[in-house]
């Protein structure tokens, strides 16, 4: 039997100190404010819209929705994102990808302010990330994840770590963080030779692949800790992560479930960079 990392317990040990922290900015004059920038309404960036307004409300945070239409033009979309970028009621601005095939993402992530850029699209912040410097913004989810196992108090220092994933937005960056811990960080892919020997052996494991319950149980080593990123929707139409929960959650030490996992924990993290982005005005 495992321990359960639940995300909604580590969201919810967040939620009081951003607050204070935002009642602090508020006195002093400053209102945080985030701006969601969507093209088109595609459900899953409206289901995260949904979280990332309800959180930034539970803290005092204001928000923006700047809904673009799905066959915008390239050069209309630039002007209405540096239109946003340049508002100076805005602190934070989270642009939802991948965009309509059309659209080049490029420009406008070249365009960010980079302190406004709160889940880092900007190679300014990326460069931050690898070189372990924490006056940027990591991608919130990779943030996420080290979030949750500093809640259940799993010290990085030593262990060996396997990710499985190796985009920019959840398995790369997570390797910088999780290095800047101290940890021994093997990252996995698809042309990974012998994935199950190569699991086998972490302390912790991360799945981020996107494949439903890929990560069955004799891909893990006794008692290993096991963190699921995946966000997938099975045959069933059930919300599921990458590991085969319910076989893995007894060989496990820890495991973080799906729904109410990491994905649980991202948007208190976008929080905290809008906090920050405001404090940084301040020099604080
Ligand atoms: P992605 O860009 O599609 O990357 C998937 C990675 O998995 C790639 O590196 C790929 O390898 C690897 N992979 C695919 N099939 C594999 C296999 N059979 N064996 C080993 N590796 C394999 O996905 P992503 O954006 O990183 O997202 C990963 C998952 O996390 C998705 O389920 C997504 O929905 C979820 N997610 C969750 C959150 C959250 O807040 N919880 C946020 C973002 C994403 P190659 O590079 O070799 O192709």
């Amino acid at each position: 039997m495992s321990i359960v990392m639940n995300g909604i317990d580590v969201a919810k040990a967040m939620k009081e100190e951003l607050i204070s922290r935002v009642e602090h900015l508020k006195a002093n004059g400053e209102n945080p404010c985030l701006a969601i920038v969507r093209v088109g309404a595609r459900p899953d960036d409206l289901s995260y819209e949904r979280g990332a307004l309800k959180r930034m409300e539970l803290v005092g945070i204001d928000c923006k929705v700047i809904e673009l239409p799905e066959d915008i033009e390239q050069g209309d979309f630039e002007r209405a994102f540096q239109e946003v970028n340049d508002d100076p009621a805005v602190h934070g601005i989270l642009l939802f990808r991948p965009l309509p095939k059309y659209l080049n993402e490029e420009p406008v992530k070249e365009m960010i302010n980079p302190v406004k850029d709160v889940d880092c699209m900007s190679s300014v912040n990326f460069a931050k990330v690898f070189c372990g410097d924490d006056t940027g913004y990591a991608p919130c989810t990779p943030e996420a994840v080290m979030a949750m196992l500093e809640h259940n108090k799993i010290d990085l220092k030593g262990k060996k770590v396997v990710i499985v994933g190796r985009s920019m937005v959840v398995g790369k960056p997570l390797a910088m963080l999780m290095l800047q811990k101290h940890a021994t960080v093997t990252i996995a892919h698809s042309r990974t030779a012998d994935l199950t020997a190569t699991c086998r052996e972490a302390d912790v494991l991360v799945a981020a692949v996107g494949r439903p319950r890929m990560i069955t149980a004799d891909m893990v080593g006794e008692q290993a800790v096991v963190v699921d990123v995946g966000i997938n929707v099975d045959a069933e139409g059930n919300l599921c992560g990458d590991v085969d929960y319910d076989k893995v959650e007894a060989k496990a030490s820890y495991i973080s479930p799906v729904p109410r996992g990491v994905g649980s924990v991202t948007t208190s993290i976008l929080a905290k960079h809008v906090v920050r982005a405001a404090e940084y005005l301040h020099n604080w």
